[in-house]
């Protein structure tokens, strides 16, 4: 990569070099990032995107990193960040919020204001960037029941797109065919309720996730996508791997669809335990378990 790069990619954004992505993952895995950017407005967000595919320079956007399991080799591209992009206002029942905003916060907000509608997304410790890209979900709801539209930034530019362009699916959305496109904010459609009913609600899932999930470990959440047949936890269950550990990467004890890094861990680690829970799962169940955990700058797939 060229030298004049960083000096062109200041002036439309602040810019950081090589930056460990461990610590922009909830795994606190992967290898340094040679650039990682910070764009503040959509003019900048815009320069930034222009120069980068003028230059075919790649690129990957990180929300909080919680689905992302990346190599332990260096990326040599440009990790966009939107951190900046924190704003969010209501009109009537409707939040708008930008692509950086964190869900746990804007739940806890939604509630203190009588509306409801994201609940379920309270435990989740994602941007809504990430959220709306993964479809994310929880307790039977899913982010696609609350948007109503999108603010997508896409050839070169800047668009609403409704919930049903977005086509939605379980832990899916046309994002994934589309990774060059960033999504900037998202309105989402809420209901008035009580307050205190939705603190209750809130609550009770919170105190459900502390009791059984491994919340004191790092982790990228479920590893596996449930099948249709079964739930992941009980095929892995089934084969015996509860606890089982492959270097430092370890299936958690209290919830076994979460692979936690236990003891500094390597992503070559995780991806070896991956492998060999699919493959043992396989022999004995003849079902195949698929990474819900998106695997970000390894050479071989
Ligand atoms: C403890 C724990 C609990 C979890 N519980 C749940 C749960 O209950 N339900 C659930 O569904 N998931 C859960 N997850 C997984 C994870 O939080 C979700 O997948 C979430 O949607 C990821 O959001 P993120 O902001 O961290 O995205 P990242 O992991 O940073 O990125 C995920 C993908 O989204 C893309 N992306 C992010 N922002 C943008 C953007 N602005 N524009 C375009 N693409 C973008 C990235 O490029 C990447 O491909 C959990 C994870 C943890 C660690």
């Amino acid at each position: 990569m060229k030298d004049e790069l960083l000096e062109q990619l200041k002036r439309v954004a602040d810019v950081e070099c090589d930056v460990p992505l461990s610590g922009m993952t909830t795994l606190h895995i992967g290898g340094p990032a040679k650039y990682v950017v910070y764009p503040d407005s959509t003019v900048g967000l815009d320069a930034l995107m222009r120069l980068l595919i003028e230059e075919e320079i790649p690129y990957k956007v990180i929300g909080k990193g919680s689905n992302l399991l990346c190599s332990d080799d260096p990326y040599d591209g440009v990790i966009i960040r939107l951190d900046r992009f924190d704003e969010y206002y209501f009109l009537d029942t409707d939040l708008i919020a930008q692509a950086g905003c964190s869900i746990i916060s804007l739940a806890y907000t939604a509630m203190r204001k009588g509306l409801s509608g994201l609940e379920f997304a309270a435990g989740i410790p994602a941007s809504v960037g990430g959220v709306t890209f993964m479809n994310a979900g929880a307790y039977r709801s899913s982010m696609s029941e609350v948007i109503d539209s999108v603010f997508v930034y896409r050839d070169q530019k800047f668009e609403w797109i409704s919930n049903e362009e977005c086509e939605f699916s379980y832990r899916h959305s046309i994002f994934h065919l589309h990774p060059d496109w960033i999504i900037i904010a998202v309105r989402f459609h809420l209901e008035e309720r009580e307050t205190e009913e939705i603190r209750e609600l809130m609550e009770s899932r919170r105190n459900r996730r502390m009791a059984s999930q491994p919340l004191d470990k790092p982790s990228a959440g479920s590893v596996f996508q449930n099948p249709d047949e079964v739930p992941a936890w009980k095929l892995i269950d089934g084969i015996g791997y509860r606890g089982y550990r492959i270097g430092g990467a370890a299936v958690s004890e209290k919830h076994v669809n979460f692979i936690v890094n236990d003891n500094h861990a390597t992503a070559e680690d995780f991806l070896r335990l991956v492998n060999e829970i699919k493959e043992r799962v396989e022999q004995q169940y003849q079902i195949r378990l698929h990474m819900e955990v998106e695997r970000f700058n390894w050479k071989k797939q």
